[in-house]
């Protein structure tokens, strides 16, 4: 077994990770039977992968997670009075299988629907007020944007429909070394053309009017990302999704689903901050070589390290963010190696 294609398959980045059950290769496949695996980052990437894994790998292999802060990460709420607000991901896509995956599973129920109106103020006037009644709202919408609304609708779910292809290769096993071959394997080169231009010149070259995007798509991104539509376009789309119907949220905060999974998982939670990674090579009882991973963190009692066959980063790892030196290997030249898309196949 070549030790890099071993070291390449163990270390999953989770930027994008929602991984599906065979996203590692199957555990009856394995050669070698993982004992140790270490997540970095208890937020709904790191809660979600030590539950998968624990599905992949069975009972006999242990799982710790390391959070040095609440666990939950982006998932976060805040107590005003008896009441949590949402203060970071707050609402749920219908088309997130995963989340209403994992409430099922937890037993928890969905937030009860608090009926709210929408309206759009251009700092002077409302160009837009919600009616209780559909048909006005349809009216209204028609009126003064003509079929803007409807095809904005369309052409979300032109891209909501791509990105849900991420459940089938998930399901069939499939990993990507990039950020971009998992969005041209979704999405082809029209997901990467996204990425490289401007949510306006987005819709601008789909046909959409300036007065639409400035009163009804401006406002959206405003409200869900803070941002004007000069962010990018993927992320734009994403963020129109963002104020489709159906969005819903979980009963007492979203982050619950972070706690329970890491409880069904039966993961250990470490409470500490992972400081460096470094790859180590050790014989197997086959006369070859295998990679492992030393962890060192700093908890509050001071530092220390343990050894782990396999390491998944589920935590951002932009500067003054996760701050974890890596050793011995480049987990970026990792993710841009040129092996492109690959299906696991048995270690
Ligand atoms: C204000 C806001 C609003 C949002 N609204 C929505 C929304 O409505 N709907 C939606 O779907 N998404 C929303 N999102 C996005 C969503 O919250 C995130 O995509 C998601 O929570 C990210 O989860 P994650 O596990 O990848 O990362 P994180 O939640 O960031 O988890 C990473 C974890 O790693 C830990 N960590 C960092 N460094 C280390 C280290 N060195 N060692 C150990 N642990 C470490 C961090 O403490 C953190 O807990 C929103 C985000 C924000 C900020």
């Amino acid at each position: 077994m070549n030790p890099q294609t071993l070291s390449l398959r163990a270390l999953l980045f989770l930027g994008l990770w929602q991984t599906g059950r065979r996203c590692l290769a199957s555990a009856p496949e394995l050669k070698i039977q993982p004992q140790k695996i270490a997540v970095v980052g208890a937020g709904i990437g790191g809660t979600a992968a030590a539950f998968y894994l624990r599905q992949e790998f069975g009972p006999g292999v242990k799982i710790d997670v390391f959070e040095p802060d609440t666990v939950g990460g982006r998932l976060a709420t805040v107590k005003f009075g008896d009441q949590d607000y949402e203060t970071g991901g707050a609402v749920i896509h219908p088309l997130n299988l995963h989340m209403k995956h994992f409430i099922e599973k937890l037993g928890i129920p969905p937030r009860k629907d608090v009926p709210s109106k929408a309206a759009i103020f251009d700092g002077k006037e409302l160009t837009f007020e919600e009616s209780d009644w559909y048909i006005v709202n349809v009216l209204r919408m028609l009126w003064r944007y003509g079929f803007n609304f409807l095809r904005m609708h369309m052409w979300v779910e032109t891209v909501l429909d791509k990105f849900m292809r991420i459940y089938q290769y998930q399901q069939y096993g499939y990993s990507f070394s990039s950020v971009d071959k998992l969005l041209h394997a979704m999405g082809g080169d029209g997901f990467l053309t996204l990425l490289n231009q401007t949510l306006e010149e987005t819709m601008m070259a789909e046909g959409f009017s300036q007065v639409f995007i400035n009163e009804v798509v401006s406002p959206i991104t405003r409200v869900n990302y803070g941002q004007s539509v000069r962010l990018n376009g993927f992320v734009g789309a994403v963020s129109l999704a963002g104020a489709d119907s159906g969005l819903w949220a979980v009963d007492g905060g979203n982050r619950r689903v972070c706690s329970g999974l890491l409880y069904i998982s039966k993961t250990e939670l470490i409470t500490a901050k992972v400081t460096s990674i470094s790859i180590k090579v050790r014989p197997s009882k086959s006369g070859t070589t295998t990679n492992f991973y030393e962890v060192n963190y700093v908890g509050e009692s001071g530092s220390s390290h343990s050894l782990y066959d396999i390491v998944v980063i589920a935590t951002p790892l932009h500067q003054g963010k996760s701050d974890i030196i890596f050793s011995g290997f480049s987990p970026l030249s990792r993710l841009t190696t040129p092996d492109a898309t690959t299906r696991l196949s048995p270690l």
